[in-house]
């Protein structure tokens, strides 16, 4: 045969997630942390490699991670489920609640994962956007679309990417309360908001708390995610999750991380400060508007979005042009990096 059926509609009409690796000196597009694992934790996947029988198919259940995961947020292992990174986990939470005639709230601007996801699975998305001015979630129009219609899964993203808007707690109360959809509480950056609803988890089996090791743990090479939620709430993501998604050394890895937590702890501290640094510098430059983040990055609304990644990049400097999204004309992010990249993002940047 010399030709092939297309694909599922919804498939055809994506385009596959590719970006190129970054090839500038400075690399603030990703929200990753700036510095490689604490040498102890490097040490200790230096020994995993050595003893590690890469012959044998890892634990399919992350046992020993996710009873270490449980520990650090006062839950039990059978709270946690593991992923490929907290993306494979969307993926599960959408195949196993959403999908056809399951309609899903979400709050954009916000993460590009959650539509596509939604796409990918065939389940209808209800956009609800966020404040034009200071990009808070529509709580309360939220709650009373909740308690009238037939929601399945509500994606709120706290702190939010690209936005960096915490989230009030109150808020997301609210939303657990105006029906029994799911509601996903995405927490990839809050280790640099101090905020979590991770202890909410027992009380609402309708929450489930998103995590990951690539930003705030400098894990984003080796594809660690978790979720935390009831027991039941969590059994249908395992009943679609692939057989052994964690591998055997990112799961060891990501263990020796949290057995080393402080040591990322100490540098949590200082993205927060060098974000407040940065917000200041680059808010004394004509013609920039920067959000207030509870995050590792910034979102900065500038005259002309296009020109000024180009500026960058030419000095070597890669930011997050948002600007292709109408929601976020005029939009850049940048990520927080080392104080030495911090310095060469405000030296760069005109005006
Ligand atoms: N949620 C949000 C809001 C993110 O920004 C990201 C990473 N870009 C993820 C989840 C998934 O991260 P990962 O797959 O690397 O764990």
């Amino acid at each position: 045969m010399d030709s092939v059926i297309p694909p599922r509609a919804e498939v055809a009409a994506l385009v596959p997630y590719d970006v190129p690796p970054p090839e500038v000196p400075v690399v603030l597009s990703a929200n990753e942390s700036p510095y490689n694992l604490p040498e102890p934790v490097l040490a200790r996947a230096r020994d995993i490699t050595d003893t590690l029988a890469f012959n044998r198919y890892p634990d399919p259940t992350a046992r020993a991670l996710r009873r270490a995961i449980g520990a650090r947020f006062g839950l039990a292992a059978d709270d946690v489920i593991v992923g490929n990174g907290g993306d494979e986990l969307l993926q599960y939470l959408m195949l196993a609640y959403g999908g056809p005639g399951r309609l899903t709230l979400s709050f954009p601007p916000t993460f590009s994962m959650y539509a596509i996801e939604a796409e990918i699975t065939a389940t209808p998305l209800f956009e609800m956007e966020r404040d034009a001015e200071d990009f808070h979630v529509p709580v309360e129009e939220a709650s009373t679309a909740l308690g009238a219609g037939d929601y399945s899964i509500v994606l709120v993203c706290t702190p939010n990417n690209p936005t960096g808007t915490a989230t009030r707690r109150a808020d997301i109360e609210r939303l657990l309360e105006a029906s029994d959809a799911l509601v996903l509480v995405d927490e990839a950056y809050a280790e640099f908001d101090g905020q979590t609803v991770a202890d909410l988890v027992s009380r609402h089996a309708n929450l489930m708390v998103l995590r990951t090791f690539s930003k705030a743990f400098s894990m984003a090479g080796l594809r660690v995610g978790f979720a935390l939620g009831q027991p039941s709430t969590l059994a249908p993501l395992a009943k679609v999750r692939l057989p052994y998604n964690a591998d055997a050394f990112s799961q060891a890895v990501a263990l020796a991380a949290l057995e080393h937590a402080e040591l990322f702890e100490a540098r949590w501290a200082e993205t927060r400060a060098e974000r407040d640094r940065l917000a200041a510098a680059l808010a004394s430059k004509s013609n920039t508007i920067v959000y207030p983040s509870s995050a590792n990055f910034l979102c900065v609304r500038v005259r002309d979005d296009e020109a000024l990644a180009a500026a960058l990049a030419a000095a070597g400097v890669l930011v997050r042009d948002l600007g292709g999204s109408p929601l976020m004309a005029g939009c850049v992010r940048v990520t927080v990096g080392s104080p030495q990249e911090n310095d060469v993002l405000i030296a760069a940047w005109p005006g």
